[in-house]
């Protein structure tokens, strides 16, 4: 062992530096390598941490005799290798987060833990050598089906797999093992050769897209700005295989797999190699298995949602971030990063090109479309011979609504389901009716926890409060006056419509996509079938309806309050708006048949809508920018939120004063906004405040920002409050 040789270790805990070792007693030096686990004394605890490097002992860090030694090297080879541990650190700087924290989110759980990785391989079934008769089972039916099975497939059947079959199959599994019919085995992963006849013929402007990423050498961000249904997707499944034909990694990220099993099948099936797909409705078991497959380039392409741009990539040749636009790509909680940011940053480290794909590119990707520094690739045309569809206002100000449907929508629904077409509602509100009122004096079911009203959920026969969670039955008789009878429900959500519509259209199936609707697992994907399989019908959902879903027979899309979107106060409202108005009537004919959309309002002459109905979503984009930029917004300013929360409004407030009486000397630079209240003040019983950060020059916010972080942390009043920072909020109220 040699004493003056300090090990640095990332701990996992929310601390921000890394920790400083002697090597065990036990061990030579070769084998601490960096990127491997160790257990570490941790106050009168022992700890998990990643070697992060090893350094030769220099006068900065405490004398050697009083550090610890590390308790045992849990790792042969390291989990993460240089370009990795280089990365996260950059993580944890960016963000301002514990690197220990950040080390942690980018490990599967039982790797947070000591435990030895899996086997990569997945575990599966076959028939032990012996010859089996069926007929020997004709009493055990479940058994004789998984023999079947097994007999069926000469490399043996998934865990997964098996899985498909009806009922309770492990007690027989176990049976059939003891007898010796069959035994465990390691499954190849699956390779999908995709037959080239299978393949379209790329339209001009998706052939100068394709060239223009293999063209990409190094680091170079493209931004793919394609219309809805103009074959994004075909343009990534085409640079994906080359750079798989290179012997290169790629990595897909979109916002959310369980929403678009179309997409995912397509990479499945479309991609010449192996394809790992990561997302959080996997079992820890199966997202470990990935990350393994990925972390030791077996795996081809990675797909998944946010959290996979922590996945180690030994090979990575190519980043696509399909819906760049999206805010899921931003985690809301903990460790609030962007995976968008994250993933051109990586690319940057990397030396490698990143696509970012939409059809309603964020403004701030557009910003750096517009000054250069993204390589701009538009596609504006429908693949095939879809055309874009016709979009129409309708002014409801003078209109009865029924369940918040005007009678010309009605009679457009009508017509279309007649020719056997398809058609969506939208309406971006889930559960019966937003409002419980008595209309004998006015009272109104709000949350006992949150200054929030409740939904009436009809299904569930319920109160539900949408913010905190809470829920309870509709009270017998108004709690207020005390009158029978005088609770009414006010406005619509997805169930009313529902509800309306069967009546209307008693003939049609009408089929509800919202969050309630597709809770239990597989209920979407089953929605989805429903769907292609019927003729006409109706859907009536909310924004997962907008996501990417390929409809080949909807006709018309019937948007009903556009409104809501219109009168939100946060500066980033009329985006937002924006693109879901546009990715939601990008559903309408995406095949053969054209299509039409309906937007119900009451403000037809709203500048917003006027642009993007008559000039289309770049021009709406290119005047939104030019109003952040004469208001000093984001992208022209960059920022930072302070969010404080506790159960006392005053202690939370005073904890922001506090935090910025030291802002003349630190924050010099630094423009404050607050404290402010949230747009929800009280959520779940906590009070929320926040203070906002601003400046023109990104460095500048990040320096000052360290510095008054650093100060902050050490005060006492810093504990007692819950607190924390995000770095480019994407939401401010
Ligand atoms: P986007 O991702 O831009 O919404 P997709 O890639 O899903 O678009 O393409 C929309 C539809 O058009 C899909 O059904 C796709 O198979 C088809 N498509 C894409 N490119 C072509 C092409 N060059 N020729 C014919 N059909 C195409
Ligand atoms: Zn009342
Ligand atoms: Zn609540």
């Amino acid at each position: 062992m040699s004493n003056s040789v300090i090990i640095k270790v990332a701990v996992a805990a929310p601390l921000f530096s890394l920790f400083d070792y002697l090597p065990p007693d036990s061990a030579s030096t070769a084998q601490l390598l960096p990127g491997c686990r160790v257990r570490v004394p941790f106050g009168r605890s022992k700890r998990i941490g990643i070697i992060w490097e090893s350094c030769d002992h220099d006068d900065t860090a405490p004398p050697s005799h009083r550090l610890r030694a590390i308790t045992e090297i849990i790792d042969a080879t390291p989990l993460l290798d240089e370009n990795e541990r280089l990365f996260l650190s950059w993580c944890a700087g960016y963000y301002h987060h514990p690197i220990g924290e950040v080390v942690s989110a980018a490990l599967p759980t039982r790797l947070r833990q000591s435990k030895q990785p899996c086997p990569t391989l997945e575990q599966g079934w076959r028939v032990a050598g012996k010859s089996i008769s069926l007929h020997d089972f004709r009493n055990a039916p479940v058994q004789q089906r998984i023999l079947q099975r097994l007999l069926d497939s000469t490399e043996g059947v998934s865990d997964k797999q098996l899985t498909t079959l009806d009922g309770d199959i492990r007690p027989a599994l176990k049976r059939l093992q003891q007898k010796g019919a069959i035994e465990r085995s390691n499954m190849a992963p699956v390779l999908t050769r995709p037959s080239s006849d299978k393949r379209v013929t790329l339209s001009q402007e998706q052939q100068k897209a394709v060239d223009a990423i293999h063209a990409a050498n190094g680091f170079n961000t493209l931004l793919l700005d394609g219309i809805t249904g103009s074959g994004k997707t075909e343009v990534y499944l085409h640079a994906a295989d080359h750079a798989i034909s290179r012997r290169l990694q790629v990595l897909v990220l979109v916002p959310e797999i369980a929403l678009t099993p179309q997409l995912l099948r397509r990479f499945q099936r479309g991609i010449d190699g192996v394809v790992a797909v990561s997302h959080s409705a996997l079992s820890s078991g199966n997202r470990e298995r990935t990350w393994m497959q990925a972390q030791k380039g077996e795996a081809d392409l990675l797909i998944g949602t946010r959290s996979a741009i922590f996945t180690p990539m030994p090979r990575l040749g190519l980043i696509i971030i399909d819906e760049e636009h999206d805010i899921s790509f931003k985690q809301q909680e903990g460790f609030r990063y962007s995976a968008r940011d994250l993933a051109v940053m990586k690319a940057k480290q990397r030396n490698i090109p990143i696509v970012l794909g939409s059809a309603t590119p964020s403004l701030e990707t557009l910003h750096n479309s517009l000054n250069e520094r993204y390589q701009w690739l538009k596609l504006r045309q429908r693949a095939g011979k879809a055309k874009p569809p016709q979009i129409g206002l309708v002014d409801i100000r003078a209109q009865r609504l029924r369940a918040g449907i005007c009678s010309d929508l009605i009679k457009s629904i009508r017509e279309e389901i007649d020719k056997d077409h398809q058609v969506i509602l939208f309406l971006n509100r889930r559960g019966y009716a937003p409002q419980l009122t008595c209309h004998a004096c006015g009272w109104i079911a709000e949350c006992n926890h949150c200054d929030a009203r409740m939904t009436w959920h009809q299904k569930l026969q319920r109160l539900w409060c949408h913010h905190c969670g809470c829920q309870h039955a509709k009270p017998e008789r108004c709690p207020d006056c005390g009158a029978r009878e005088s609770l009414i429900y006010q406005g619509q959500g997805t169930e009313r419509v529902e509800e309306y519509l069967g009546e209307v259209f008693p003939d049609i199936p009408v089929i509800r996509i919202d969050r309630d609707s597709t809770r239990r697992k597989g209920s979407l994907e089953k929605a989805l079938h429903q769907v292609n399989d019927s003729g006409a019908c109706i859907m009536v959902g909310t924004q997962m309806l907008a996501k990417g879903h390929d409809f080949p027979r909807v006709t018309l899309v019937g948007i009903l309050n556009a409104d809501q979107g219109l009168l939100n106060p946060d500066f980033r409202s009329p985006e937002r708006t924006a693109q879901l108005l546009v990715q939601v009537s990008g559903r309408a004919g995406r095949a053969e048949k054209p299509g039409k959309v309906l937007i119900q309002t009451r403000h037809p002459h709203n500048p917003l809508l006027k642009t993007l109905l008559h000039k289309g979503y770049e021009a709406f984009s290119r005047e939104e920018l030019a109003q952040r930029q004469h208001a000093q917004l984001p992208p022209f300013a960059h920022q930072a939120l302070i969010r404080a929360e506790g159960t006392d409004s005053k202690q939370v407030q005073q904890f922001l004063q506090f935090a910025i009486s030291r802002s003349p000397q630190l924050l010099p630079h630094i423009e404050l906004w607050g404290p402010t209240p949230a747009l929800i003040e009280r959520k779940a019983g906590y009070y929320r405040w926040h203070l906002l950060l601003q400046t023109g020059n990104r460095q500048v916010l990040h320096q000052q920002l360290k510095e008054w972080l650093k100060w902050l942390r050490q005060q006492p009043q810093a504990r007692r409050i819950r607190w924390s920072v995000d770095v480019d909020p994407v939401e401010i109220l």
